[in-house]
């Protein structure tokens, strides 16, 4: 060190770094500084208009030195995109400077997420002696709200929603100070120049209590005496009750009018989380992971949790605080209650609808929920719900992607086309790309309500803002009812580029793992529009990022009634039953020759006798009718064979409870390779499958097995077809899509089972694997054209 500290007056040398990533705002500048004071290294740093600029003067061994550390010793929140470097011709002069932010001007900064609170924070909020002992809006450099709350670039404190609180002297002291944890730390705030808390009733009026333990205190009393809360958290409000209450979680769940979807619980710490579920070494560090995600963890049987939080599921999500006020409530449940205290905390909406950011919408919207509410004055700018993550392989794969992960890019590559991917209609997001960076949005919702449309449009004027994008080229679904395809479309001045969704499914995963050439795309999901005009989704596709062919699907079924067959499984069960039993050929023939598990409930019923007639019969005549290769549905199908479940709430639950009942290795059922007619796909043929299974229900043979045996079945199929597929045509990389592979049975099972034959399997990570992640594959498509075209 002593050496590298002793400037070589022999040779020096200066070198011009030009850094892109999410390096503003986050401590990158000091911490450049720091490091080239350690090496002895003079120059400068600067926020430029493409990155951050850094030139570094002095001998080779100090300047290699600084690069060796450069990206091993970087602060939390720091993320490195880019490097590049360029030698330059020594300029003399002494020390290492943090010069000032030029214009912002056509400026391109990434924004950091919001993170959770660090320890370093939390140890002050917890010391009787530091002025921010229980001050619930602590943070700092490495910690705390930053997408929700800023409104523009450059990121500086009146850019953002702390605009309208002027810093005491003790804060801007340490906000000014380079040596400070909190320099430039925009957030900064202290109980005396910060955001406060209060606690208003349903009916608006304000109550007595003003400090934030007081005030959560009373929170406390509420809770415990089973009632609603909600309070303003990072990305939004949340509504909270005592998940040990049935009472209580059956009232939310009737007051939100929430389906039968799980609600996640929040508990202080791991050992609480360990109370109620299984938590690996690995599901710990996503758990304590400065993202603080919504974690799916396996439920103990003693969890003690009310039934309604997760119903007919064997997972609950569970999350651990990650503000300080979500700390400090905790300590204050901790003290005047018990430990082991779980809440239920949800999003702040009513239905479907975007969770809510405002105090007065919340007032307005969460007045029949909620008994109480827990306001602060510190606005959100941007929405960000909680993420929610299943751990696998050591990874948290991303099943709803927002708060702690929104921005963050993916490095695409491939030119600085700037381009708008709308994304697909459920669960939607949209991605933009600017300078070789993938920008996915945050989680929107289902593109099915008037409040998430607009959500989705103010989002995206807000990110082409921030990130100074002007697309260009515009990417979409086939679908043209897609709302997001209409809103894309509407779009003028752009070039259009339509792509199919279960290539933008294979195409996502690809891009996200950085892969190029031509590899096998199993993509398994609910419904995307095919190419032929049938509704696919359980597809074998050869694709590149310009192209594919359709290599095999599942056998394609009529499917009757559209979204309604999508709520109610049975209705696809039927389809299933009649081909495999040859009752869609021949019109003649009854049913009477084939016995049916179940033919129906009474009258007045969604699955009634009367109605399965009905639906047997458009069947047969193909009235009203689609074609459908869809996995999901073929999931739902089994699961109304089966009798687990004929009617659902929301889509994927007969697949959720599936997945959850399967027992056991169970062998696989038998299934046929079909040739397509000349010049169409191979055909995945399941009758025999579902014969069997019918066998089976005479038999007796529990629905546990079956479902075990039917997992097993898919995942031989992919391991089949796959192995074809690399015979004839060479490919040895799968790559896995589509909302199927959240169930991780079927992942597993496909990812082992690949692997054994010597394939590369591939899966997404951090984006979801549902439609969530589709605009990343769509954006990466529409890059590739392009340039092919030469654009
Ligand atoms: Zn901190
Ligand atoms: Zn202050």
């Amino acid at each position: 060190m002593d050496a590298l500290t002793t400037r070589n007056p022999v040779k020096v040398l200066r070198t011009r770094l030009l850094v892109t990533g999410v390096v503003q705002g986050v401590g990158f500048r000091p911490y450049v500084h720091k490091l080239a004071r350690r090496f002895g290294l003079s120059g400068f740093v600067q926020n430029g208009p493409t990155g951050v600029v850094i030139e570094l003067e002095g001998n080779g061994e100090q300047i290699e030195a600084f690069l060796g550390a450069f990206h091993a010793e970087a602060p939390p929140l720091v993320r490195i995109g880019r490097v590049e470097r360029s030698e330059i011709s020594a300029l003399g002069g002494e020390g290492f400077a943090i010069h000032s932010s030029k214009s912002a001007e056509a400026a391109f900064t990434l924004v950091p997420p919001d993170i959770c609170v660090c320890e370093q924070c939390l140890a002050e909020m917890r010391d009787p002696e530091d002025r921010r002992l229980d001050y619930p809006f602590t943070n700092c450099t490495n910690c705390g709200p930053r997408y929700s709350i800023i409104l523009d670039i450059p990121y500086d404190r009146p850019m953002t929603t702390m605009a309208g609180f002027a810093m005491c002297e003790d804060c801007r002291r340490e906000y000014e100070d380079p040596e400070d944890r909190r320099f430039h730390a925009q957030p900064n705030a202290c109980p005396v120049c910060g955001p406060r808390m209060r606690l208003v009733g349903r009916d608006g009026v304000a109550w007595s209590e003003k400090e934030p333990w007081t005030v959560l205190q009373r929170v406390a009393d509420i809770l415990r005496a089973g009632g609603i809360v909600a309070w303003k958290g990072l990305g939004g409000y949340q509504l909270a009750c005592d998940a040990r209450l049935p009472g209580a979680v059956e009232e939310l769940r009737r007051r939100k009018r929430r389906s039968d979807k799980a609600f996640a619980v929040m508990v202080a710490d791991v050992e609480a989380a360990r109370r109620i579920c299984f938590v690996s070494a690995e599901e710990r560090v996503a758990l304590t992971s400065r993202e603080r995600p919504i974690v799916l963890l396996k439920r103990r049987d003693d969890a003690g949790l009310a039934d309604a939080v997760s119903p007919a599921n064997p997972l609950t999500g569970v999350m651990l605080p990650g503000t300080p006020m979500h700390d400090l409530l905790f300590r204050v449940l901790r003290n005047s209650w018990a430990d082991g205290v779980a809440l239920v905390m949800t999003s702040g909406n009513v239905s479907e609808e975007p969770i809510v950011i405002g105090e007065e919408a919340a007032q307005a919207q969460l007045a029949g929920i909620a008994d109480v509410f827990v306001h602060h004055d510190r606005p959100i700018h941007t929405r960000v719900d909680d993420s929610v993550v299943r751990v696998y392989e050591g990874r948290a794969m991303l099943l709803r992607r927002a708060r702690g992960y929104a921005p963050n890019p993916v490095w695409m590559g491939r030119g600085d086309l700037e381009i708008f991917a709308a994304g697909a209609q459920q669960k939607s997001a949209f991605c933009l790309t600017k300078a070789g960076f993938a920008l996915p949005s945050q989680h929107l919702g289902d593109l099915e309500n008037f409040e998430t449309l607009e959500f989705y449009q103010e989002t995206l004027d807000r990110m082409r803002r921030l990130f100074h994008v002007k697309p260009t080229v515009v990417a979409h679904d086939m679908h043209p009812d897609y709302m997001s395809t209409r809103l894309a479309l509407a779009m003028e001045g752009v070039t259009h580029v339509a792509v199919q969704h279960h290539h933008a499914h294979i195409a996502a995963c690809m891009a996200e793992h950085g892969l190029e050439g031509r590899v096998i795309g199993v993509a398994w999901d609910g419904t995307g529009l095919g190419m032929d005009g049938t509704i696919w989704g359980g597809e074998f596709l050869a694709a590149d990022y310009t192209g594919f062919d359709r290599y095999a699907h599942l056998r394609t079924v009529p499917m009757a009634g559209g979204d309604t067959a999508v709520r109610e499984p049975w209705r696809v069960g039927r389809s299933y039953l009649l081909d495999a039993f040859g009752g869609l050929e021949d019109r003649a023939r009854t049913g009477a020759s084939y016995r049916m598990p179940e033919s129906g409930e009474e009258e007045g019923t969604a699955f009634s006798r009367e109605k399965v007639r009905i639906v047997d019969t458009l069947l047969r005549r193909r009235l009203h009718t689609v074609e459908t290769s869809s996995c999901g549905r073929l999931f739902d199908a089994v699961a109304a064979l089966i009798g687990l479940r004929q009617v659902v709430t929301f889509e994927g639950q007969a697949a959720m409870e599936l997945e959850a009942i399967a027992e056991g290795d169970g062998e696989s059922y038998g299934f046929a390779l079909q040739p397509g007619a000349k010049g169409s796909a191979m055909q995945v043929d399941l009758r025999p499958m579902i014969r069997a299974m019918v066998q089976e229900m005479q038999n007796g043979v529990r629905m546990s097995t079956m479902a075990a045996r039917f997992h097993h079945t898919l995942v031989e199929v992919a391991i089949a077809v796959s192995l074809r597929m690399r015979d004839e045509l060479g490919l040895t990389r799968v790559c896995l899509g589509g909302g199927c592979f959240q169930n991780m049975r079927l992942l597993d099972g496909c990812v082992t089972g690949l692997r054994a034959q010597g394939f590369d399997v591939f899966y997404p990570v951090d984006v979801p694997a549902n439609d969530g992640g589709i605009a990343l594959g769509q954006a990466a498509i529409a890059a590739e054209v392009m340039r092919s075209r030469g654009a």
